[in-house]
């Protein structure tokens, strides 16, 4: 008889990645939904994890290797899938709330992958199986660091005291540290992979969808030339200002400074518009 429930957690995996895309909801809420309903799958027949976990060996088969992508929906117990939807649901929905659902699943997706690949990669021909969604989700912090450093987080455990993105890489990578030394049965190693992996793709994902809207003439949020304070105090005056005289030389000060957002080159104001030597032409 064909083993009924690896099935069913396929369905399951992809039902929550494509639900958020055709209803327009919180994809890290119908992703968590989804983890605890495999989760069940998993306590009532344990064969699931055999089935769908990851290991290096998997790469070498291209009918297994799809391992990589169903081991990040599963967990190896309670207190791992409520931490990582704890974080998916806390961090990963303000990271979705600004970028939108298809590039947050896309990062979260990418991620796993990367993290699997790692994993891989430093235990070349292992036959240990792994599985859990904590690379895609060091993946989203990775994306949040990069894309809004100094996005404050309050983080329960250090009570009452909000902490920028950046420093929660920082203690995220020291406690991967500490995993990696006192050899417990955690994949540091995806953890890692899915965080590099976040921090890589989540610029480059901005880009492309920038140069698609400049492509198309849309109007873009003049706060994607803001990268340093000063610049983010101009932009902020920019944005609501109705007298042409003063926005232009608001825009005038921002352009001595700001880089083009596509391709890095100066800019300069363009009638109102920002305009950068390669030609990128920004409605802002
Ligand atoms: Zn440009």
């Amino acid at each position: 008889m064909v083993d009924v429930w690896p099935i069913l957690a396929v369905g399951v995996i992809i039902s929550s990645l494509i639900y958020p895309l055709v209803r327009i909801s919180s994809a890290s809420l119908s992703i968590s939904i989804g983890l605890f309903v495999i989760f069940l799958f998993e306590m009532i027949d344990s064969r699931l994890i055999n089935e769908l976990a990851f290991s290096p060996l998997d790469l070498r088969d291209i009918g297994s290797s799809y391992t990589i992508f169903t081991s990040m929906f599963l967990h190896g117990g309670f207190g791992h899938i409520v931490f990582n939807v704890f974080i998916l649901v806390l961090i990963g929905n303000l990271l979705e709330e600004r970028i939108g659902s298809p590039k947050f699943l896309a990062i979260y997706i990418i991620s796993g992958i990367g993290g699997g690949l790692v994993y891989a990669l430093v235990n070349l021909g292992d036959n240990v199986g792994v599985i859990g969604a904590s690379g895609a989700i060091s993946g989203i912090l990775g994306a949040i660091a990069i894309l809004y450093p100094n996005q404050p987080f309050m983080l329960l455990f250090l009570s009452f005291r909000n902490i920028p993105a950046w420093v929660m890489v920082l203690i995220f990578l020291a406690m991967q540290m500490f995993i990696a030394l006192s050899q417990t049965n955690i994949a540091w190693e995806a953890h890692i992979g899915g965080l590099a992996t976040g921090i890589l793709i989540a610029p480059l994902l901005m880009r492309i969808s920038i140069e698609e809207r400049v492509d198309r003439g849309e109007k873009i949020d003049v706060m994607v030339f803001a990268k340093t304070p000063k610049e983010r105090e101009i932009a902020a005056q920019i944005k609501p200002e109705s007298i042409r005289d003063v926005r232009n030389a608001w825009i005038d000060q921002l352009a001595e400074t700001a880089k083009c957002p596509i391709c890095g080159q100066k800019v300069r104001n363009y009638r109102g518009r920002i305009k950068c030597r390669n030609g990128h032409k920004f409605n802002i």
